[in-house]
């Protein structure tokens, strides 16, 4: 069974908005991290959300498990796509999705997941990546080139591949895990992992004496690593055999809408605050696939070209992410 769960959310130090949002409906837990410009990345992050509220954790589902995770996050993709096509000041907005449902007597949670949020598992001393980053960088790592400690500081890191929201259909990544006693299950937003490594994210939920503090010191530690982007964690912890109570920690409360300001297209603080980085964009995963089989078809035609030399493999890369970033600045403009 589930035996505790804790959220918080924070907009960071660079950023004016929280364009994150999470829900703790128990069974249900998700996390989204929106993008558009103006308020259109808050707007789409709290419609996927609103879905998931909205279901209230399951009761009444006809079917569970995957099936049931998907089929939410489809209604939160139609959602989000109808309303950016109603609404011009939303146009192009979007939002990662990454959900939990965990079944009836906790012995098997249903993961769904599009975008490059995260799901790990914390069992026995090891933390567990349970995701894939549906990302540029992603796709770089799981095609071996490049080494997750290249991805880490690559300036393309938020290119995304899938996202909610950007099309009329969307592509859900499922799978379920079988849950033992003391698991604890972390939901996060790339504001966590790009400011905080693994190692540290490891240490600090298995240090804090509860997953309120957990919550807490993971957003604490996203901000003393720079806190450039919004940072959203949700944790729940499975319990023993015995059925009893699920210990609800107060939930850090999403902040209250704002005020909306006139003509705030700034997304930052100040100009000065300025992430050095293409922001958030997405690519379908197809091109980024079609790019990379045409460097290696450059790759290959230049070894026979040249005699079986060896060419310098740096250049067919830098090649690559040029063409990959003025996909992603095409991707922006549309
Ligand atoms: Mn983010």
């Amino acid at each position: 069974m589930l035996a505790q769960y804790a959220g918080a959310t924070d907009p960071g130090r660079r950023r004016r908005r929280n364009e994150d949002a999470y829900v703790c409906e128990p069974p249900l837990f998700a996390i989204a991290d929106g993008m558009g410009g103006a308020q259109a990345g808050e707007v789409a992050s709290r419609l996927a959300a609103a879905v998931l509220e909205e279901a209230k954790g399951g009761e009444g589902a006809e079917v569970g498990g995957e099936e049931r995770v998907a089929s939410l996050i489809r209604e939160a993709n139609s959602r989000v796509y109808r309303r950016s096509n109603e609404d011009a000041t939303t146009s192009g907005m979007g939002t990662t999705m990454t959900v939990a449902l965990v079944e009836p007597g906790g012995r098997t949670i249903a993961f769904g997941h599009v975008g490059d949020s995260r799901a790990y598992r914390l069992r026995g001393g090891e933390l567990e990546q349970l995701t894939d980053d549906h990302s540029l960088v992603g796709e770089l790592v799981r095609s071996g080139r490049l080494s997750p400690e290249e991805a880490e500081s690559h300036p393309q890191r938020a290119v995304i591949t899938r996202a909610l929201g950007t099309e009329p259909d969307v592509d859900v990544d499922t799978f379920t895990v079988e849950a033992e006693p003391d698991d604890v299950y972390l939901l996060c937003s790339d504001g966590l992992t790009d400011m905080v490594s693994v190692g540290e994210i490891h240490a600090l939920v298995e240090e804090s004496d509860d997953l309120e503090a957990a919550a807490r010191a993971l957003v604490d530690a996203a901000n003393a690593g720079g806190g450039e982007d919004n940072v959203t964690v949700v944790l729940f912890r499975i319990g023993g055999g015995e059925a009893g109570e699920t210990q609800r920690l107060p939930a850090a409360a999403l902040p209250e809408p704002e005020p909306e300001p006139e003509q705030d297209d700034e997304d930052t603080l100040s100009p000065l605050d300025r992430v050095p980085a293409v922001d958030t964009a997405v690519i379908p995963v197809e091109a980024v696939h079609e790019e990379l089989r045409k460097a290696d078809a450059d790759e290959q035609r230049r070894r026979d070209d040249e005699g079986g030399r060896r060419i310098v493999p740096l250049l067919v890369f830098a090649l690559l992410v040029l063409a990959l970033l003025a996909l992603a600045l095409w991707g922006v403009s549309r």
